[in-house]
């Protein structure tokens, strides 16, 4: 699934093809993909065609493209969704949900096999300190947004009773944190996801943020190079970055701090891997 770093990098990949562009033409060729827009296919393409891209933004996995009437067209990549550039009068290929026409002689195709993605053409609102669009209302700031204040994120972290891993992976507390960073960040903070926040010091909390956007950095690093410049792509299930983790997946294999054998537990319906020896 992508996370965070493989959407800002979708976002950092297709910015110099659509900034600037006008969208000729957008087609839905699957209504599921518009699921949330509520009038529909006719609704998206008709908000969408002939408006010119004036910015690319993202706030946790969402990614939008804001247009020149202020509106924006977000798109979620869900669990396997990808943005292909193309040529014009490519195609659409079995798993191409949505194509946009762009006149500067390039084309975006919005594919994705498994369908949980999406996009919507909405207004934008004001939100905690940013233009987002609708979709995005309610998402908290992200731990790569410039500006951030750790310290109070921290505080505001310590004011819940949940688990450290529950309340980092709520997006309305923090976005963009999935399943696997946030095992990342515990591990390179030294804290067990299963105590209760407010059982861990502000201190703590606020390295464990720091820790977050250091890894979040490395894999952004690790992962912009994985592109060419015809293809903008997200792989679901194989990460670019894999080779970097130090828990996530390495149930057995030694901790790179202490060499003891990191172990699986279940945690939310998922799983999580820690060292039980730095991780106290
Ligand atoms: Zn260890």
């Amino acid at each position: 699934m992508p996370e965070l770093p493989e959407v800002e990098s979708v976002r950092r990949g297709l910015e110099p093809y659509v900034l600037g562009a006008r969208l000729d033409d957008v087609q839905v060729l699957r209504d599921r993909a518009v699921r949330r827009q509520a009038g529909g296919a006719a609704q998206f393409e008709g908000w969408a065609r002939g408006r010119t891209v004036v910015g690319t933004d993202r706030r946790g996995k969402f990614l939008w493209l804001v247009l020149d009437d202020g509106s924006a067209v977000t798109v979620h990549l869900g669990m396997s969704g990808q943005l292909r550039i193309e040529h014009p009068g490519t195609a659409p290929g079995r798993h191409t949900r949505a194509v946009f026409e762009l006149g500067n002689g390039h084309a975006v195709h919005f594919n994705d096999q498994r369908t949980f993605g999406w996009v919507w053409a909405t207004e934008m609102v004001d939100s905690a300190g940013k233009r987002v669009p609708v979709p995005a209302r309610d998402i908290a700031p992200d731990l790569l947004e410039p500006g951030l204040d750790v310290v109070a994120l921290a505080h505001r972290m310590r004011r819940s009773r949940s688990a450290v891993k529950r309340v980092l992976l709520n997006q309305n507390v923090v976005s963009g944190i999935g399943n696997i960073y946030a095992d990342e960040m515990l591990w390179a903070a030294r804290v067990d996801g299963k105590t209760p926040a407010d059982e861990v010091s502000v201190r703590r909390l606020a390295k464990l943020l720091r820790e977050g956007q250091r890894v979040l950095l490395a894999a952004l690093d690790a992962g912009g190079t994985s592109f060419d410049s015809l293809y903008v792509h997200v792989n679901g299930e194989s990460g670019y970055f894999d080779r970097s983790l130090n828990a996530y997946g390495r149930a057995g294999q030694p901790c790179a701090r202490c060499g003891t054998p990191i172990v699986r537990e279940q945690f939310m319906n998922r799983s999580s891997y820690l060292c039980p020896r730095c991780q106290r």
